[in-house]
């Protein structure tokens, strides 16, 4: 691949082709995954949901007290432009901001400004077959991290407790991992928010338990209200999750997937139900609308 065709990277206000993008080895997002992400979809153009995903870097950061010095305004206009400038019409975008360079001590007040990194690229998560079929999960031993500890409710860089579930689910040759918090209820996935339907009724577990305050799942829970569902923020307990109906995960990368099973137990008939798939093309619908993102192009 010639430079000219290279995605083009934002480091800290300026461009590098991809080969040639580097953070130094002092990046306190590198030594102690100290930095926030998010991830973010663009369809036809249009940045989805592009303010609700930076007011949440914004919120994440401003938990771990990291200063971003750019406005909100800025960050969004970086990523407006990171889009522009690849030329890309739907794609994937990577937001990441470090606490930046320090030395090699853990002490933030070491890092004197963060790092922004903005890439615009491709993620390819269970598409095709999966997305009709379903995906096979396993319940991992790695608890999620406490909300009084690094809570989930956090993005931060720090994804180690997800890679351990999601070693778990590769090794068991399961599809995904779905996640407990402490009490033993369920909590998430490794990067997707998790939902029932059973009795007819679409239940999801609070945040409060550690999970990820979901942007999908958000829009998914005021599709479902709207279709006229009942929506539940509730304890999913392992038995309410093997005799659910259907289950489906929410997220970014993931859009929705439906689960069609949880440790060796077949949710309902073994693939995708009729009201996830009625959500799904509700979601579809969602990511056109001009009213749910900013369009890079206009
Ligand atoms: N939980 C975790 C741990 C995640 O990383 C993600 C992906 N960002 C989600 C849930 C889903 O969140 P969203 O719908 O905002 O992408």
């Amino acid at each position: 691949m010639t430079k000219e065709q290279e995605l083009q990277i934002y480091i800290d206000g300026k461009y590098y082709p991809k080969s040639q993008a580097k953070i130094s080895v002092y990046d306190h997002g590198f030594l102690y995954g100290d930095g926030v992400f998010e991830g973010i979809r663009v369809y036809n153009g249009l940045v989805f949901k592009l303010k609700e995903h930076v007011q949440r870097l914004y919120d994440s950061a401003h938990a771990m007290i990291l200063e971003i010095p750019l406005t909100q305004e800025q960050m969004i206009q970086a990523v407006l432009e990171t889009v522009r400038k690849n030329n890309l019409k739907d794609s994937y975008v990577r937001l990441i901001v470090t606490r930046g360079v320090g030395d090699l001590g853990l002490d933030p007040r070491k890092c004197c400004i963060a790092t922004i990194i903005c890439i615009a690229d491709h993620i390819k998560l269970h598409e095709g077959e999966a997305k009709v079929k379903g995906i096979t999960t396993l319940v991992s031993w790695v608890r999620r991290d406490p909300v009084d500890g690094t809570s989930h409710e956090i993005k931060s860089l720090n994804y180690l407790n997800s890679v351990m579930a999601k070693l778990e689910a590769n090794m068991s040759g399961a599809d995904e991992a779905i996640c407990l918090e402490k009490n033993g209820c369920v909590a998430e996935g490794v990067g997707e928010n998790v939902f029932i339907v059973r009795n007819g009724k679409i239940s999801t577990p609070p945040t409060s338990t550690g999970a990820l305050e979901g942007i999908t799942s958000k829009a998914v829970v005021e599709l479902a209200k709207k279709l006229g569902y009942q929506v539940n923020v509730e304890n999913i307990t392992l038995f309410m999750l093997f005799s659910a109906e259907e289950v489906f995960f929410t997220g970014t990368a993931a859009e929705i997937v439906p689960i069609r099973q949880v440790n060796w137990r077949t949710i309902g008939k073994g693939s995708r139900g009729p009201v996830t798939e009625k959500l799904m093309g509700e979601f579809q619908k969602l990511t056109r609308d001009p009213k749910q993102g900013v369009d890079a192009y206009s």
